[in-house]
């Protein structure tokens, strides 16, 4: 049984005070969540949230992480930094990452063996632009950025990791892939996962997904066997809103895939 997980990806909004006063609500509201829950503030909240989370359902994730553990680096955010802020998730490859910072999957691919490295669970986004899609190249996107981040990991290292499957052109645009294009798209990345990793990983993988997920569409997008939680930007801002898609979100909705 994969139980399924609800990440709110706050991108860059909120500052620190901001942040704090939206975990208080959320706090109250995820009290009884089935689901694994999770937030990523902005680097600048994280210290001012994580000690709300503490002995709360919800965990701590950041939006991205650098590779190298420290050094001459201006900027970047390392693992153990994460750590020490009390993230156990991070976030990688997000489609706003590689469309406007240039992120490739071979970077994708070391900042999430960075952070297996430094005991943090990526979050690794996929996904197809609309051209791509239209042109029928969905599952060849996929299966390209999945060999170019995953390719060549040893295949306990699936188990260790959450997929995101984020078609971009869902992404912030009030247009969700329908449940039935979500399950397509997920079994294939899950087949991928078992021919590469095994069985066992394919079955136990958890895969969210991503792109205008509201409280309206979660519960018919979450109830698709292959889709084992959500990654939420917008709707994540507002307490109700990301509660009630953590709601929708039960253990079991997603069986196991054979
Ligand atoms: C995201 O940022 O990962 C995302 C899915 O955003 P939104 O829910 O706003 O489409």
């Amino acid at each position: 049984m994969r139980r399924p997980i609800v990440a709110g990806n706050w991108k860059a909004n909120l500052t620190a005070g901001e942040a704090a006063a939206l975990v208080r609500q959320l706090k109250a509201s995820c009290e009884t969540a089935a689901a694994e829950v999770v937030v990523c503030p902005p680097f600048t909240a994280l210290a001012a949230v994580a000690p709300l989370l503490k002995g709360s359902r919800i965990a701590l994730g950041a939006q991205d992480v650098f590779w190298e553990p420290a050094g001459a680096f201006t900027g970047e955010v390392t693992p153990p930094m994460l750590r020490d802020a009390g993230c156990q998730y991070v976030i990688v490859g997000h489609s706003e990452r590689r469309t406007h910072f240039g992120e490739t999957d071979q970077i994708v691919r070391r900042k999430l063996q960075a952070a297996l490295a430094h005991g943090l669970t990526p979050i690794v986004c996929i996904g197809e632009t609309l051209a791509q899609r239209e042109a029928g190249q969905t599952f060849d996107i996929l299966t390209r950025q999945l060999d170019g981040a995953l390719g060549d990991c040893p295949p306990e290292t699936c188990r260790r990791l959450i997929l995101a499957y984020e078609p971009v052109w869902a992404i912030g645009t009030g247009k969700n892939a329908t449940p039935e294009q979500a399950q397509e798209a997920h079994q294939a990345i899950r087949r991928w996962v078992a021919d590469r990793c095994g069985s066992s990983a394919g079955g136990g993988i958890r895969i969210q997904y991503g792109g205008s997920v509201t409280p309206a569409n979660a519960a018919s997008l979450l109830q698709q066997p292959d889709v084992d939680g959500a990654l939420v930007g917008g709707a994540s801002l507002k307490a109700d809103a990301f509660s009630a898609i953590v709601k929708a979100a039960k253990t079991g909705a997603a069986a196991p895939h054979e």
